[in-house]
């Protein structure tokens, strides 16, 4: 019986005109891409489909293996972005177009990985209890003036894994470890909650500058019961080791298993242009990494900086010494 049946369907398949379309795995929410996704159909006529996947996006992937339907990963973090790349499940990209459009800090040298959205690595401060100006630097944070005052996260999530990252690739791993052990003696309270959480605790008067990602202040913002938290702090952003802001970023990667690469390509070329980049940094208060393309008035009201010049492949290096440098300062106990 099963043959039969199987003849009809390749029959079937094969008298279809073949579809153009791109599927996309993505760890970001579809609310936030649909929209672009909307635009792009659009433009081409290229359809998309897209599935989201919070956690275990990678092991899918592994499990699909060659008959994996995805053509494209969408997700944040370069630890995630090198995660997946590591797994052996992409495969190199060369455009002329996004090497034009992203920056080479924010992209993978290889071609495996390209950047689309920035985000700071920021602190949240009091507007009633710290001067405007007082924190200028990451290292100033082990400044005793502030011990019993930060509060932060825990260490070892990889937004806090980013930022020692960097400062083991800017000050070396000893130094970067004296100056975890410094913020530990510094906190208000052990490392606990998210980003936001850490902006109530300024809020209820438990610490006075805390460590954020800036788009966290546009989502407080819109939120009923945050915006009372979004409120009591102002963004201060601080330099590392004399260079810049921390950032991260959100990014895209091809599947080495992609059934449609060139419409994927176009999707991704998509995505860098001016029209793309405003509309996906201005949806999630994050920064376009296209140098024409601006960040919402909302995100440009928090104040202008310069991101740390170090490429993200070398500050990405760092992460197992960023973790034994947590473990070894016992930050989350
Ligand atoms: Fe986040």
């Amino acid at each position: 019986m099963l043959k039969p049946l199987v003849a009809i369907v390749t029959a079937t398949l094969l008298a279809a005109p073949v579809a153009a379309e791109v599927n996309i795995y993505s760890s970001r929410e579809p609310q936030l891409i649909n929209p672009i996704l909307d635009a792009f159909t659009a433009e081409t006529g290229i359809k998309t489909n897209i599935v989201f996947i919070k956690d275990g996006l990678i092991e899918r992937l592994k499990a699909e293996g060659r008959r994996s339907p995805a053509d494209l990963v969408l997700t944040t973090d370069i630890s995630n972005l090198n995660a997946i790349v590591e797994a052996g499940v992409t495969q190199p990209v060369m455009s002329e177009v996004i090497s034009a459009n992203i920056p080479e800090t924010f992209r993978d040298p290889e071609g495996n990985w390209f950047g689309l959205t920035s985000r700071a690595r920021v602190i949240y401060a009091s507007k009633d209890r710290v001067a405007e100006g007082e924190v200028t630097t990451y290292e100033d944070l082990v400044d005793p003036k502030w011990e019993g005052r930060i509060c932060t996260r825990s260490g070892s999530h990889n937004y806090n894994i980013g930022l020692l990252s960097a400062v083991v690739a800017h000050h070396g791993e000893e130094a970067a470890e004296t100056w975890l052990a410094g913020i530990k003696a510094n906190l208000a309270r052990k490392p606990q909650g998210n980003d936001r959480a850490q902006v109530k605790a300024i809020w209820a008067g438990e610490c006075d500058i805390a460590i954020g990602n800036t788009y966290y202040m546009g989502e407080m913002l819109k939120d009923e019961e945050q915006l009372a938290w979004a409120n009591s702090v102002t963004i201060e952003f601080p330099i590392l080791g004399d260079s810049g802001v921390h950032v991260n970023l959100s990014g895209m990667a091809m599947t080495k298993s992609a059934p449609n690469t060139e419409d994927a390509l176009a999707l991704m070329e998509y995505l860098t242009s001016e029209a793309a980049q405003t509309m996906y940094a201005e949806i999630n208060f994050e920064y376009p990494l296209l140098e024409t393309a601006t960040p919402s008035e909302l995100v440009q009201s928090w104040g202008e900086f310069v991101p740390d010049s170090m490429p993200l492949v070398d500050i990405a290096k760092m992460r197992g010494t960023a973790l034994k440098i947590v473990d070894r300062v016992n930050f989350n106990e």
